[in-house]
């Protein structure tokens, strides 16, 4: 063979490598001038910084390979005790309705700057205290790895939960994933939930903790949910995404939320469609989905069902609507006539021209009784500040609610 040819060969080899297993570019983490020095050095950090200047940085979010405008960022300020610190964005207005989430503990705790007149906008201040060096901002409260792995810590020895790996991302991650219940065809029922598929919804991860305690829960509810129903959890479906803290959301060529059509790019979705119709085995499964919508403004600001387009299907979401309305008792209001019909504001055929999502892959499977999706907003559900405990809340009273729903269907004996 030519020598030539060989390298030729090589190099479209080299170049197949690259592009099923790609790493993320070597990007600049850290930044430093006048005594402040601002970093992105930690899991799920994000941000260009483009100038610091007295107590003034000015910075944007890093798009990445996203195809659309969005707003998801992360840094961190070092050197800023007893400053008042000026941060002003130069891409758009990605600072949500509550201001900034910062955290005074390197993100082990969150508050909101409240110092927004309840719109987005593309700057805040922060007067650092005294005695506090770092300050970690970010456009929306974060939920890791760290955060998972804590949860399993709370649960560590609990004889109904398996916790493992679904798959490895593109990077090498383990891709998480938990069952809860007898963990075989016993059950009856099937729970299928998944977070992330855009990974900077980071508010849903909060649900979905709280779903899962529910479930785990040493009362009578969660002894029901652990006899009756065999429940599996993916909390990071962008594995990748979440720790390296991208965008995500309409990511080139296509999202983890539209991977669900023709061969999948991404081995958690792929892993996904392989596994569930195995682990099914012909019961009857419901699939949830969470999401956060928008930044701001309508249909961003409470919770709600987007509805699908079968009819059979969206109205058994009417019915969930419903019975969740009634079992809401934490302090997240979520009301069904919130939710999103099939055919109105953005929930369009249109919107799923680039691919087919989880709900409608679902809904195809001959097990499916309900596939449906959630939209948790980052910061405000109607007046109501969201925070981790509030979400976690959320997600027991979903996990009622679903309890409920599964009690009242009539299965084929
Ligand atoms: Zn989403």
């Amino acid at each position: 063979m030519p020598i030539i040819l060989l390298l030729i060969l090589l190099a479209i080899y080299a170049a197949l490598v690259m592009a099923c297993n790609p790493h993320p570019a070597e990007r600049t983490v850290s930044w430093e001038e006048a005594g402040l020095r601002v970093d992105i050095a930690y899991p799920g950090g994000n941000a260009i910084v483009e100038a610091i200047s007295g107590d003034e940085i000015r910075v944007r979010q890093d798009q990445r390979d996203t195809d659309q405008w969005w707003f998801h960022w992360s840094f961190q300020v070092h050197g800023a005790a007893g400053r008042t610190l000026h941060c002003r964005f130069s891409d758009g207005k990605p600072v949500g309705v509550r201001g900034p989430a910062l955290s005074l503990d390197q993100g082990r705790t969150w508050q909101w700057l409240e110092q927004q007149a309840g719109d987005q906008s593309n700057a805040f201040v922060f007067r650092c205290p005294d005695d506090i060096d770092t300050v970690r901002f970010a456009m929306g409260i974060p939920h890791q790895q760290t955060d998972w792995q804590a949860l399993l810590a709370r649960h560590a020895g609990h004889p109904a939960l398996v916790s493992g790996v679904l798959c490895h991302s593109r990077q090498g991650r383990p891709v998480e994933q938990a069952q809860i219940g007898r963990n075989g065809p016993a059950a009856p029922w099937c729970l299928l939930v998944t977070a992330r598929h855009h990974c900077c919804e980071a508010m849903a991860g909060y649900v979905l903790e709280g779903l899962l305690a529910a479930a785990l829960a040493a009362d009578d509810h969660g002894r029901w949910w652990q006899e009756q129903v065999d429940l599996l959890a993916v909390p990071f479906v962008d594995k990748d995404g979440v720790e390296e803290g991208d965008q995500g959301k309409g990511r080139r060529p296509r999202d983890h939320g539209r991977d669900y059509l023709g061969e999948s790019l991404y081995p958690e979705t792929a892993a996904i469609r392989q596994r569930v119709p195995d682990w099914l085995a012909g019961r009857p499964v419901i699939v949830l989905d969470l999401h956060c919508p928008w930044i701001a403004g309508d249909y961003n600001q409470h919770i709600y069902q987007v509805g699908a387009e079968d009819p059979v299907n969206a109205a058994q979401q009417v019915r969930l609507g419903t019975i969740l309305e009634a079992s809401v008792t934490g302090p997240l209001p979520y009301r069904a006539g919130n939710d999103l019909p099939f055919g109105t504001s953005w929930n369009t055929d249109s919107n799923y021209s680039g691919g087919c999502g989880i709900r409608r892959w679902a809904n195809t499977l001959p097990e499916c009784r309900l596939a449906t999706t959630i939209e948790i907003p980052y910061a405000d559900a109607q007046g109501v500040a969201l925070s981790p405990d509030a979400a976690r809340h959320f997600g027991t009273d979903l996990a009622q609610a679903l309890q409920r729903y599964m009690r009242e269907t009539d299965l084929p004996a």
